[in-house]
């Protein structure tokens, strides 16, 4: 079979939740034993999301191939649960940069190299190229921006060709829009919705579905409104409303008969009969909404706070493991720039520190990492809060004279944290830190060997600084141990303090590898920790 796109484009305004119905309806294909992948665009004109700010952005996603990616391509792995390669994160700037090169290499025989159709067919090519290479039934494409953007242009028009090139019966768009209701038993308004349609098509694309956000299940005459209005069959017109975990919409579609409109609409008989993976995912989604009786309280500290989306995927993998151990994790973030008061984390039964970069709110988290270990509190440090972990035991049990990370302090007496040695010469920024998955190896006879229960694990990373090897055996002989180590034993890969209760730093980023039904491990030893009173 040729593979059928899907392309999901958004109206009305961001943030609606196009990635999680792109995820939703992947997921509907894979519970119907179909092989399906996803694909994100973000028109912007940075090469990947490595150097936005993530309280502007969002998190930036690690894929196990070292790709800075969009944080929806976490939701994809996290509904489909299997891996995506950073190739299917496409952004403006990796598709101008191939036509300049290959321009410049003069492939384009002495052409007028133009958006069409140079870079509407570079765009196409890619799309394309991932749905051949991996040999994929289904590819959902999902459009960043909104319609009527200037710079998502370009890529819509690639879509419209495509459902011409590929014929209407391998391409189906579906349309994301917003019917707000004024206050809460109010009526459903539509014209968003109408005018959103109506700028699609304006550019040539008639969406054969519309995935409309709102907060109550949309009535059925506001379904009939939009069908009239936009030349969408009533059917078609879905209801997306408020639900407790987003790991519930892909019921709420099919309850709505999504996939058999799919299935109908790219000529597909019979379809597969799935009720096995049904149950087994039925029992995930589940186990995702109860448990409102067992809290456990997290404190999150770190700079980047102001946006929980910073940290999307840390806030997902505590959930899972909430819910593997039927707790509910209740999350307080805490800007680790104001803390004056350190006893405000009494009240919690764990303290997270995910990653960062530089100077702004390190003294805080230092300050937290010590008071977590000086209370006897769990404490799970990742990556920056692994780093600044080490650093509060070198100041306040070595009492090493200005420790710290020589990201923090160029000049620090005590550098405990230092740049990797490979990374003293570079100048470029973008996509240079220590990126993606790599091989740590666990010490037996330590905590960390109890959690992963195994020598080798595979984990993905995102930084350019490391322990310092000279205060290993220093730190070591104090009581905090270095458990596990890569690259031939170059770098220290976690820290944990045994006599705690719960004391661990790691160096990789856990988060990226957690799955709803499949808690990371570090994680769900955290929040065990953490429930154990
Ligand atoms: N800033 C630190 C480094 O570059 C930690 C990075 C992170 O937390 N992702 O090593």
């Amino acid at each position: 079979m040729q593979t059928k796109f899907i392309f999901v484009t958004g109206g009305v305004m961001s943030g609606l939740g196009k990635g999680v119905t792109t995820s939703s309806i992947a997921k509907l294909l894979q519970l119907a034993d179909q092989k399906v992948s996803c694909i994100k665009i973000d028109p912007y004109l940075n090469y990947d999301a490595g150097t936005m700010n993530p309280v502007a952005h969002g998190e930036v996603f690690v894929t196990d191939d070292g790709g800075e990616c969009d944080m929806d391509i976490g939701n994809y792995e996290r509904f489909l649960n299997q891996n995506i390669p950073k190739t299917h994160n496409i952004t403006t700037a990796q598709v101008y940069s191939s036509v300049i090169e290959a321009e410049r290499k003069g492939e384009y025989l002495g052409a007028c190299v133009q958006i069409i159709p140079h870079v509407t067919d570079e765009i196409k090519n890619r799309i394309r190229g991932i749905a051949e290479d991996e040999k994929l039934d289904f590819l959902i494409v999902e459009c960043g921006g909104t319609v009527g953007d200037i710079e998502s242009l370009p890529f819509l028009e690639a879509l419209r060709q495509m459902r011409v090139e590929e014929g209407p019966e391998n391409v189906l768009f579906v349309h994301v829009t917003l019917a707000p209701s004024l206050d809460v038993v109010g009526e459903q308004k539509t014209k968003p919705t109408q005018h959103s349609a109506q700028e699609l098509r304006r550019i040539g694309i008639q969406p054969d579905f519309l995935a409309v956000r709102c907060t109550l299940p949309l009535e059925e005459k506001t379904k009939k409104k939009i069908a009239l209005f936009t030349n969408v069959t009533v059917n078609d017109v879905l209801s997306c409303h408020d639900v407790k975990s987003i790991f519930q919409v892909p019921q709420i579609l099919y309850d709505q008969g999504i996939l058999d409109s799919i299935f109908k609409k790219f000529g597909i008989v019979g379809m597969v009969n799935a009720s096995a993976n049904w149950d087994k995912w039925n029992k995930i989604a589940e186990s995702m909404i109860n448990h409102e009786d067992q809290k456990v309280r997290i404190a999150m500290v770190g700079k980047y706070v102001t946006l929980p989306d910073s940290y999307v995927s840390v806030n997902h993998a505590l959930k899972h493991a909430g819910a593997k151990l039927g707790k509910s994790v209740k999350i307080d973030w805490i800007d680790s720039e104001t803390i004056t008061d350190y006893e405000i984390f009494s009240k919690y039964d764990g303290i997270l520190v995910p990653g960062g970069f530089g100077t702004r709110g390190s003294e805080g988290i230092i300050k937290t990492a010590n008071y977590a270990r000086e209370k006897n509190i769990p404490y799970l440090g990742i990556c920056f809060g692994f780093q600044l972990a080490a650093i509060a035991f070198g100041r306040n049990v070595l009492n090493l004279e200005d420790a710290n990370s020589t990201e923090i302090k160029e000049d620090a007496k005590n550098p405990v944290v230092d740049l990797l040695p490979e990374q003293k010469e570079l100048s470029d920024m973008g996509g240079t830190l220590r990126l993606g998955a790599n091989e740590v190896f666990i010490k037996q006879n330590t905590i960390a060997h109890k959690i992963y229960k195994t020598d080798t694990i595979s984990k993905r990373h995102r930084h350019r600084y490391e322990i310092n090897q000279k205060y290993i055996s220093e730190f070591e002989r104090n009581g905090m141990i270095f458990p596990a180590d890569s690259d031939n034993g170059k770098r220290m890969e976690m820290l944990e303090i045994p006599s705690h209760k719960f004391y661990l730093g790691v160096q990789f980023h856990p988060e990226f590898n957690s799955r709803p039904g499949f808690p990371e491990e570090a994680f769900e030893a955290f929040v065990k920790a953490a429930s154990e009173k």
